[in-house]
């Protein structure tokens, strides 16, 4: 499988240099030249395998030259064999034809463990492989964070520097993160805010001499690793629900864009998707896009699901591009436009084309709040906030109750505490098993001022497992 930018000016790559790649060299973000495309026979004989086998089948097209079949196989039955659910992404019925899918089974409790797990452990192959080591420096405001240095724990060839702003991510989060130590691992509070971690992130892989010639890698959803990986559950959730005999629609909670992204892929491969719901918090530029065809930054504003606190998405650039014919060119012009005015709009019949699939809402604290009450009152369920929005989203914009409603479960309700008492739900909050000596446990971070160059001092202080580059 070969890989080609949303802008149409960088090389070509095949999935290993995918997967070590950041943005591309023009500015685009990487997507398959040709998607692959599965028959219904071929998707229905993949009812009640394994969820690892599964994943095994959607991805396999992807990696294709780049990783042999039996090794792909042994990746993925170790990648989900971490979860702590033997279904790994279970239904849970919260109404008639309505259902939560909970993706927050795997060790950090949000959907990201899905692909980052995976993504750690491919990494380590290719490196390995190649006699090659990585610098991951990445930025949080949460749930990355502890998904990467997770999933790179055991990295032999990867060291991780994962930045969060300092004071400013909840307590289970920061513990998620600084009480996981390893030579290989390197917690940096920033004196800042979360944007300023991520300036500092771009301005690394803008230049990277610090690194003296070390790679550099991403661990955001600009990584196509992390999507390719979130495909596989919309087929998991269809196949359990009638699929693919049976149409079935989704609402994603979304900020980055990334999660709802997969399951556009996951229809384009075949998979009957009747309708996908983007859900916002208050930071709605997706939404004011899919409702008014208007793409424009605006302010930040912090909120009670602050994973999906962003004021541009990146990766609705690789929906973009596909609306206009796959277009490079088209798309670097639109990108510069934004990056000059602040906005843009696309033609009609474009954004005509997207509304087939897409409805949107945008969903405030309060009703956020509201939502997690009025689930948990009518089904015993506790919702965390992003989960909420989702249904929220699911319940206003549904187009046919006879078709079943997923909405992803992104993340575990412990992990939001603010939210889930603000919507006085009487309900303690228990962490699982696996984490609930968290706040006994020893922490390890450092704190740098708001500064690029002290960062770069440090990880290049410290990025051959704790010794100088
Ligand atoms: C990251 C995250 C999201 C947003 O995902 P995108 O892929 O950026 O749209 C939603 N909910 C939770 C809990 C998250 O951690």
């Amino acid at each position: 499988m070969r890989y080609i930018s949303t802008r149409g000016q960088a090389p070509a790559l095949n999935f290993e240099d995918v997967l070590l790649a950041g943005l591309a060299t023009d500015g685009g973000l990487y997507v398959p030249e040709n998607l692959p495309r599965f028959t219904q026979e071929e998707i229905a004989s993949w009812a009640g395998l394994p969820y690892h086998e599964l994943a095994f089948r959607v991805m396999r097209p992807f990696v294709t030259g780049s990783i042999p079949d039996a090794d792909f196989k042994k990746i993925l039955e170790e990648t989900y064999g971490v979860f702590s659910h033997n279904a790994i992404a279970p239904l849970r019925q919260l109404n008639g034809n309505e259902w939560v899918m909970e993706l927050f089974h795997g060790p950090t409790l949000a959907f990201k463990d899905f692909a980052l797990q995976l993504l750690g452990r491919l990494l380590d192959y290719v490196l390995q492989k190649r006699g090659e080591r990585v610098v991951i420096v990445g930025a949080t405001s949460g749930d990355t964070g502890s998904a990467a240095i997770e999933g790179c724990k055991h990295c032999e060839n990867v060291d991780i520097f994962i930045l969060h702003p300092h004071n400013r991510v909840s307590e289970v989060q920061r513990r998620q993160m600084t009480t996981i130590f390893g030579d290989n691992i390197h917690n940096i509070a920033i004196e800042g805010n979360f944007d300023d971690c991520q300036e500092m992130v771009k301005a690394s892989f803008a230049d990277q001499s610090f690194l003296k010639g070390t790679r550099l890698v991403a661990v955001n959803s600009i990584n196509w690793a992390r999507i390719m990986a979130q495909i596989v559950y919309y087929f998991h959730a269809a196949l359990q629900l009638g699929g693919p005999a049976r149409s079935v629609s989704f609402s994603v909670p979304t900020g980055n864009f990334g999660d709802i992204f997969a399951g556009y892929l996951a229809r384009n491969m075949g998979l009957p998707i009747n309708q996908l719901i983007v859900a916002t918090n208050r930071n709605d530029i997706l939404h004011r896009f899919m409702s008014g065809n208007q793409y424009v930054k605006e302010t930040l504003h912090a909120t009670l699901s602050p994973s999906m606190d962003i004021m541009v998405s990146s990766n609705f650039e690789r929906l973009l591009f596909d609306l206009h014919g796959r277009n490079g060119a088209a798309i670097a012009g639109l990108m510069d436009s934004f990056r000059q005015g602040g906005g843009f709009s696309v033609e009609p019949e474009r954004w005509t084309e997207a509304r087939k699939l897409f409805d949107s809402l945008a969903v405030d604290d309060a009703q956020t709040c509201e939502t997690i009450a009025e689930v948990f009152e009518q089904s015993g369920e506790l919702l965390d906030p992003h989960t909420a929005i989702g249904v929220r989203a699911a319940r206003e914009c549904r187009r046919s109750l006879d078709i079943p409603m997923v909405i992803l479960g992104t993340a575990h309700p412990v992990k939001f505490p603010e939210a889930v008492e603000k919507a006085g739900v009487g309900k303690a909050l228990e962490l699982p098993a696996h984490l609930s000596d968290l706040f006994e446990r020893d922490e390890r971070c450092t704190v740098l001022p708001n500064d690029l160059k002290a960062v770069q001092a440090f990880v290049s202080q410290h990025g051959n497992r704790g010794k100088p580059l």
